[in-house]
């Protein structure tokens, strides 16, 4: 069954497993985009690496990855909440052409100008909580690389990433080394790092996209001694709506949106993660500004937990 992230512990509790792969949620994402093969590819490894990340979030928030590139991709945004809501967008510079075999560094960072950033945004409950963001060199030819440098400096565990995507399917595997804390098994000369590591290098992302992920930790670590979670399910989902878009009208003021008005007849804004569509005519508009002011909204949805 797709659609679920895995968690396992190794026996002697030296590394953690996870698994993800998504079918549903990611043709969903892909829905009303139309994407070209390079990007999907990349941001099919995005979406798998935000899912495995966020796993391990201490907190009920959202991490997304933010990467703004100088090239044929301005942007991409992946967001993953604790619940593993997902949703993600990408920005296509007009009239770009991408290499057919685009990687991270021909897509984002051809001028060396590119910035990946890991944000980890806590709940709004009060609006006092501030989002923390790191920012990730990007160095490496793929996603993988460049988060496994991030973990290694922000998290200061070993952490090794095996990441796949096509049109149908994107997957994952994570191994992270956890600190040694004794009690290892007897008999076992081999620490059971390196031994997954060697296990986990024999995948290649055919087998990633082709196996379910049960069976991939099956086929890989069978002579393994496996602690398994229960799967938690993994869901598209866009958390817009209409009462949103008009506090952004708001924030914009009575004076643009009037512009756009006269202009055209009523406000359009297209989501860019679902792409749903939100017209405000006229009369909508004079509701907009005829109700509470921005800051009083925020003040009162901070009270609601
Ligand atoms: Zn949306």
């Amino acid at each position: 069954m797709s659609d679920f992230l895995r968690k396992y512990l190794f026996a002697d509790r030296t590394v953690r497993a996870q698994t993800v792969d998504l079918t549903t949620a990611w043709q969903q994402i892909l829905a009303n985009h139309d994407y070209p093969e390079p990007i999907v590819r990349l941001l099919g490894d995005l979406v798998a690496a935000s899912v495995l990340l966020s796993a391990n979030l201490k907190f009920d928030g959202t991490l997304a990855l933010q990467l703004q590139g100088d090239g044929g991709i301005p942007l991409i945004v992946v967001e993953c909440r604790a619940n593993l809501d997902v949703r993600a967008t990408v920005k296509v510079a007009e009239g770009a052409i991408l290499p057919p075999q685009g990687d991270l560094q021909s897509l984002m960072n051809p001028g060396g100008r590119g910035r990946f950033s890991v944000v980890l945004d806590p709940p709004k409950r009060g609006g006092t909580a501030q989002p923390y963001q790191g920012v990730v060199p990007m160095v490496g030819d793929t996603v993988s690389q460049v988060l496994e440098h991030y973990m290694a400096t922000s998290e200061q565990l070993q952490t090794r990433l095996w990441l796949g995507a096509n049109a149908s399917r994107c997957a994952g595997l994570l191994l992270q080394r956890l600190p040694d804390i004794g009690g290892h098994v007897s008999g076992q000369t081999e620490p059971s790092w390196e031994r997954a590591l060697q296990l986990a290098n024999t995948l290649d992302e055919a087998e990633l996209l082709e196996i379910s992920s049960d069976t991939l930790m099956h086929r890989l670590f069978w002579q393994e001694d496996l602690l398994a979670f229960e799967p938690q399910a993994v869901r598209f989902r866009c958390p817009c709506s209409r009462e949103k878009v008009g506090n952004m009208l708001r924030l914009l003021g009575q004076t643009e949106v009037d512009d756009i008005l006269d202009e055209q007849g009523q406000v359009t804004v297209n989501c860019d993660y679902c792409t749903r569509r939100y017209v405000f005519d006229r009369v909508d508009c004079a509701e907009v500004f005829a109700s509470d002011q921005p800051n009083a909204l925020q003040h009162r949805s901070g009270e609601r937990h």
